[in-house]
Formats: C-alpha cells, sequence, structure tokens
C-alpha cells in the first residue's frame, strides 16, 4: 500500500535519522544507568549531559537550566503548578496566573487545576488570527499576577506568538513567565534566556516521543516545586530515571535543528506557498486562518466552506495525513477552544483543517497534497 504523505506535523513530526542513529547503540550494547556509579553509569551519564548541552545551545540556556521530562504535558504541569505551590511555599501573596485562551490543553487544565488551591485563573484573548490581543493582556496583569503562560506557537493554527510584548508587560507587573516552546523549537530561532521557564517536547523537533524539557532559568526568583516524588534526580525538580537514549535522540534532534534552523524554515515556507498556488490554480475555494507573517513557516489553517473537516481527512485518509481543527471529546464532535477563541462559529470551526509542510517533505508532496484536497473538496 502507499503510505499518506506526512503533514500533520503540528502533532509529531517524523524521527530524523541522525536522532534514530545517536540513539541506537544506548538501547543495549551501551546500556547504564546514568545514575549508577559504574563504568556503563558514567558513560551513559555523559552522553545526557552532552545531550543537555546540545538542547541548552539551541534555546539559548545554560545546561544546568535544562530539566528533562517527559515532554511538554510534563513540562507545562511542573512549570504552571510547580510554580504555584512554590509561591504558596514561599508566602508569596499573589494569587493570579494569566494564560491566553488558545492555550494547550495541559497549560489549561493545570492552572485550572489549582482554582481549589486559591488561585485565579485568567483568560486573554486573542484576535481572528489567533494572535494574543496584547492592550487586553497589559489591563489584565498586575500586581495580584504570579504567572503569566502564553505559548510562543499554537499548535492548531500554527500562530506565532508577540513574546517580547508578553516579556514586556509581566515583568512590569513584577511577575513571572512560562512559555510554552514546544511548537517553536527548531521551527523559530528562540532565546529563552529572556523567561524564566520554557516547556520543550522533542517529537515536535524530528526527535524521540517521549521525551522533553524545562527550561528554569537560574535568575527566576522561585523555583518550581516537584509535581512527582521520588529519587531527586533532575535537581529535584523531575524525579525518575532519566532515559538515555531518548535523552540522546534528543540532543542529536536539537544538534540538526540548530544548523537547519534557517533552512528547515525556507524549505517549510516553500512547500506551503507551492501547495496554496496549486490550490487556487484548481480554483479550490478556501480561506487562510492565519495570514503569512503571522504564522510559523509552513504551518497551514485552512477552511474550505461548505466542506466537513472530518469528512475531507476521513476521504484524504489514504493518500495524506491531515488533521481536523476540531476536537472530538467523548463521541461529540465540539469545535476547537482555539477557533472558538478567534471567533469562529462552530459551523466555521468544523470546516477547518490543518497541515503542516516540513523538513522531509517534498515539493511532490505538496502537489500531490493540492491535487488530492482539490478532489474532494471541488470548486
Ligand atoms: N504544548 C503544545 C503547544 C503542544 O503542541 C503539545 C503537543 N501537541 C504539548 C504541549 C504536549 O507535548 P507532549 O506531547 O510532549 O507532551
Amino acid at each position: 500500500m502507499h503510505t499518506p504523505i506526512y503533514l500533520d506535523g503540528h502533532s509529531t513530526n517524523p524521527l530524523a535519522p541522525e536522532a534514530l542513529e545517536a540513539m541506537s547503540p544506548w538501547w543495549h550494547a551501551q546500556a547504564g544507568n546514568p545514575h549508577s556509579p559504574h563504568l556503563a553509569g558514567m558513560l551513559a551519564s555523559q552522553a545526557v549531559e552532552n545531550a543537555r548541552s546540545d538542547v541548552a545551545s539551541l534555546i539559548g540556556s545554560d545546561p544546568q537550566e535544562l530539566v528533562f521530562t517527559s515532554g511538554a504535558t510534563e513540562a507545562n504541569n511542573i512549570a504552571i503548578r510547580g510554580t504555584a505551590l512554590a509561591a504558596l511555599e514561599a508566602g508569596i501573596e499573589r494569587r493570579e496566573i494569566v494564560v491566553s485562551t488558545i492555550e494547550h490543553k495541559s497549560v489549561l487544565s493545570s492552572a485550572s487545576s489549582l482554582r481549589t488551591a486559591g488561585f485565579r485563573i485568567i483568560e486573554t484573548p486573542v484576535d481572528e488570527s489567533g494572535v494574543i490581543d496584547i492592550s487586553a493582556l497589559e489591563r489584565l496583569v498586575g500586581d495580584q499576577t504570579l504567572l503569566v503562560s502564553v505559548m510562543a506557537v499554537n499548535n492548531e493554527v500554527g500562530s506565532a506568538q508577540p513574546l517580547a510584548d508578553v516579556v514586556r508587560i509581566a515583568r512590569a507587573a513584577g511577575a513571572l513567565v512560562h512559555v510554552d516552546a514546544a511548537q517553536a523549537v527548531g521551527k523559530l530561532s528562540l532565546d529563552c534566556s529572556d523567561f524564566d521557564f520554557a516547556s520543550l517536547s522533542s517529537h515536535k523537533m524530528y526527535g524521540p516521543m517521549g521525551i522533553g524539557g524545562l527550561f528554569v532559568s537560574s535568575a527566576a526568583p522561585v523555583r518550581p516545586l516537584p509535581v512527582l516524588f521520588g529519587g531527586g534526580q533532575e535537581t529535584g525538580i523531575r524525579p525518575g530515571t532519566v532515559p538515555t537514549p531518548l535523552v540522546v535522540g534528543f540532543g542529536a534532534a536539537a544538534k540538526v535543528s540548530r544548523t537547519r534552523l534557517g533552512a528547515d524554515a525556507a524549505h517549510s515556507r516553500t512547500l506551503s506557498a507551492l501547495f496554496l498556488e496549486e490550490l487556487l490554480s484548481r480554483q479550490v475555494q478556501f480561506f487562510e486562518n492565519v495570514p503569512e507573517p503571522q504564522r510559523v513557516p509552513g504551518s497551514l489553517s485552512l477552511r474550505f466552506p461548505g466542506n466537513d473537516a472530518m469528512s475531507i481527512i476521513e476521504r484524504a485518509g489514504s493518500q495524506i495525513a491531515i488533521s481536523e481543527g476540531s476536537a472530538c471529546t467523548s463521541g461529540q464532535i465540539t469545535a476547537s477552544h482555539v477557533l472558538t477563541a478567534m471567533g469562529f462559529t462552530p459551523q466555521q470551526a468544523s470546516e477547518t483543517v490543518r497541515l503542516y509542510f516540513g523538513r522531509y517533505n517534498s515539493a511532490a508532496d505538496a502537489a500531490e497534497a493540492a491535487v488530492v484536497l482539490s478532489e474532494i473538496v471541488g470548486r
């Protein structure tokens, strides 16, 4: 069977061959628990520290500021719940956490879980392109704000956020800043040293699944408390055996991303433009939900009026792998909270699909995807 063209990089990306090769010996020939005192353990520990340096270089941090986690979900939980609990313990009286309406559920749910501990969760709105409204943020952040958490790039629509403004507003109010950078690292040049905390996910940047990280600035006035308890690994913030092969793969993927950042972005931008041109040349009617300057290269959120996204995805499924803009919750299709926050009606949300043209896609993929979609959605 012909393998469908993979265009769902918002969700996960194929593993970089360099990462696969780097990980390989650490599963078997060089097995060793990086926390063990023998030579095998020390070699594993050295490999983990090399990978920590490679990931840290990509985000402009010191290696000691990076804590390995199982992914961005866990990093977001630690950044939000761990920081709130640390603030409570330190007697800090600020009780407000400001998040954007389009955050990933791991941010929104972590924040909501703190309501019972006396925190108020304030959601800051976005405009119709999925970019946070800076003047609204300015009004909502104040002397009660403990933490402002804004994602670098949205995972459903690809909109990049004005992080410099977010940092300026939070700092002026004396609030901490957390950035969920899962969708930005490896796609945009990002310097985390301006933030207190940042979450990373390896599989979004062509590394293995099941590994990620939390950047904790050495300058952060509050250090998150752990949300899990155990052996005190990762400077006490994230206990559990550090998975050497996954960490090594993450490090190798980061190293490749650092050298290819510009080339990857240019390639992704070229393919998405080619795809759009091809759709236009076939007189397909569609709307781009996030215009070019606001979106991360290669990412497209498109609405095909009069077409149901789920049906497009199913019909195209044997040829292209794409995702919808609505989330299926307990058997019911509900409009995505991201598209709803951008002002879409449930009908408009149900007509939206997302695509991502990444490093391992070709111009032929882009052209073929346009042909497949144009045949399904009509003119
Ligand atoms: N944040 C964002 C913005 C994401 O896109 C994702 C993954 N969809 C996550 C967090 C969760 O990442 P992980 O799969 O590494 O837990």
